[in-house]
């Protein structure tokens, strides 16, 4: 019995595992991003806290762009939290901070599949950093930055020079 718990949530989460390991880095995934911190609480169904509140500084260079976090539950089957489309969310619209609340999808325990589900709350709050090196390449490329700077002298201000 033992056996057959563990392997359906080895089943589960090898893909998932691997999932993770295929995926490129942050820093590959998203080049302004320059650094992550997630900090996070684990609550039961009954909104009852499992843990202290953790704060999680991500080395964005070695983490994987897929990323995810176990749920507390030890007999959930099928669930944990996925952390991958609010980062690129949060990316995309340059967001520094960001708060939600996920209810795990999984289910309670083997014996309770297709009817109760897991439902422990993950609560977090994400922290995200911005470089300036996606920016400049973005400009170096298209040639912006040298349009820009050319622009300026030529503006108001400097007609009267001339009388
Ligand atoms: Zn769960």
């Amino acid at each position: 019995m033992q056996q057959k718990r563990f392997g359906a949530r080895a089943e589960y989460r090898e893909p998932e595992r691997q999932r993770v390991k295929d995926s490129p880095t942050l820093t590959e995934a998203f080049q302004k991003l320059k650094s992550l911190t997630v900090e996070f609480e684990h609550y039961d169904p009954a909104g009852t806290t499992r843990n202290n509140r953790v704060k999680y500084e991500v080395n964005v260079q070695n983490v994987k762009s897929v990323f995810r976090f176990d749920c507390t539950n030890p007999e959930c089957i099928g669930g944990d939290f996925d952390l991958t489309g609010p980062i690129a969310e949060a990316v995309a619209a340059h967001k520094e901070v960001v708060q939600g609340e996920v209810v795990c999808k999984g289910w309670r325990s083997r014996t309770t599949i297709n009817t109760v589900h897991c439902n422990s709350i993950f609560r977090r709050t994400v922290g995200l950093r911005y470089g300036a090196l996606g920016l400049r390449l973005a400009g170096r490329q298209s040639g912006l930055s040298a349009d820009r700077t050319a622009s300026f002298p030529s503006s108001r201000g400097r007609l009267r020079t001339s009388g």
